[in-house]
Order: C-alpha cells, then sequence, then structure tokens
C-alpha cells in the first residue's frame, strides 16, 4: 500500500490550509530567502518588496517584541537587509542567536574551511554565475545561477569533509552549506522560546525549505503553527501559503495594511 501513501503526501503540502489570522499571543519566527524574499540568482541580488521592513516592524510592536527572523544568512548581513530594524533573530541556521538584546556568536571557522573556499572559488570562475558565500563560520556553495556547477560543488565539499571535524554538509534549494553540527533553526526557535518575549505565547514558524523542517518540529511539539511556504515534499508542516508575496500579504492583513 506504498503508492496510496505517496500519492497522498503528493497531494498533501498543496491542499494545505492557510495559516488563520495573527493572533496576539503568537510568537513568530520567520525564514527569510524564499519566506519574506524571492530568491535571487546569487544570494547578494535578493531585493526587498518596498513595504517590507515597515511592515515587519509594526508586527514587531503589535507582537510586544515577539517577532524574530530565523536565517541561514549571518546576523550583520540580516541586519543590513532590513535596515534600519534590528529585529531578534537566530543567524547562520542558529549558530548566532541575538536574543533580548545579547548577542551570541558563532564558532571560529577551522582553516581548512578557508582552503576550500579558495578551492571552490576557482569552480565558481569555471561555472559563471556559481557563487562561493563566506559567511565566517559556514561557507555556503550556490549553484542556482548555473546548474552545471553543482557536481563540482559537491565534490569538493565532500573530499574537504574529513578536514572538518565536527561539520557536515547541509543541503539546502541550489546550494549546500558546510557548517558545525549541533545547532539548527529547531534548537534556535526552542532557545527564543524561553526567554522574554517568546516565553509562553504560541510559536508559528513559517519558512519553504527542507531546514526549516527542524523549527516546524519544534513549534508543533509546543502546540504552535508550522506554515510551509510553497509545495515542497515532504512537510510536517500543517499550514501553507503559496509564495513570498502570499506571506507578505498575510502579515499585512495582521496590521490593517493593504496587500
Ligand atoms: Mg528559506
Amino acid at each position: 500500500m506504498r503508492r496510496p501513501t505517496i500519492a497522498f503526501m503528493i497531494v498533501a503540502t498543496a491542499s494545505l490550509p492557510r495559516p488563520p489570522a495573527i493572533a496576539d499571543d503568537w510568537a513568530l519566527f520567520l525564514d527569510v530567502d524564499g519566506t519574506l524574499l524571492e530568491f535571487a540568482e546569487r544570494p547578494d541580488e535578493v531585493r526587498l518588496p518596498p513595504d517590507l521592513v515597515n511592515v515587519l516592524g509594526a508586527l514587531h510592536a503589535r507582537l510586544d517584541g515577539a517577532l524574530a527572523l530565523v536565517s541561514g544568512r549571518p546576523l550583520d548581513v540580516l541586519d543590513r537587509l532590513f535596515a534600519p530594524l534590528h529585529l531578534p533573530a537566530a543567524g547562520l541556521h542558529g549558530l548566532e542567536r541575538r536574543i533580548d538584546g545579547s548577542k551570541e556568536e558563532a564558532p571560529e571557522p577551522p582553516p581548512a574551511l578557508g582552503h576550500l573556499r579558495e578551492d571552490a572559488g576557482r569552480v565558481a570562475e569555471r561555472y559563471p554565475g556559481a557563487v562561493v558565500e563566506d559567511k565566517g563560520s559556514t561557507l555556503a556553495l550556490h549553484w542556482r545561477g548555473n546548474t552545471a556547477a553543482h557536481q563540482d560543488l559537491m565534490a569538493l565539499a565532500n573530499a574537504a569533509l574529513p578536514d572538518l571535524p565536527g561539520y557536515r554538509i547541509q543541503s539546502g534549494d541550489h546550494v549546500a552549506e558546510l557548517r558545525p553540527g549541533g545547532a539548527n533553526k529547531g534548537s534556535a526557535i526552542e532557545q527564543m522560546m524561553d526567554r522574554p518575549p517568546f516565553a509562553g505565547r504560541r510559536p508559528v514558524f513559517v519558512g519553504d525549505d527542507h531546514t526549516d523542517e527542524h523549527g516546524f518540529e519544534v513549534v508543533r511539539d509546543h502546540d504552535g503553527l508550522a506554515v510551509l511556504v510553497g509545495n515542497r515534499q515532504p512537510s510536517v508542516a500543517a499550514h501553507r501559503l503559496a509564495d513570498p508575496t502570499d506571506v507578505i500579504s498575510w502579515l499585512q492583513a495582521a496590521i490593517g495594511s493593504p496587500a
């Protein structure tokens, strides 16, 4: 009876209901790329919808501060993107965290990560459009702009892994990231939920990528809502929004702003 199960799962995420309207007692955790922002070929080419910073600022106020970004990007990049906001945030998939103003830094990268960055840079030169993104403790290899680079970049990443103790390869949407194990988006959300202004609220996490499933599991374990953006399969999410435009309309509705 495997086929009916698989068929059910394929239908499942596309037919998930929209999440209810945002409530005052929620703690809202938002992924960034693919959730608030459409992907660009290069991560530094993303564009912010004109009203997004105002919407996030107003929602942060409405939720008494219980709104956080949970992203694979470093915190300093999130701050630049969403300036002048300095929202509570987990960066680098939870390796960096800023909760109630205090910041926890990611660990220093081992030297082998620098060697991999140089080797991957040479591969990226052969495949215009491929991007090597140095995030400090982690290194992300992107092939969205040139899918032909996928195989060579993955081969390099796999070859480098034995020299990177404690590191692993985290696969994402047209990206592989070498990063220390341990923290993930779920553990970051769990930690934020233990502290004000998030503690005691109903957690809601909105994300698109399979790395967001850790966060979905945590919010569901805490009687919260997991909201998938798009149709990715499989997912433990129970609600769905179609794309970043849909996410922003849903956020706007909560502050009475026109979609
Ligand atoms: Mg994402």
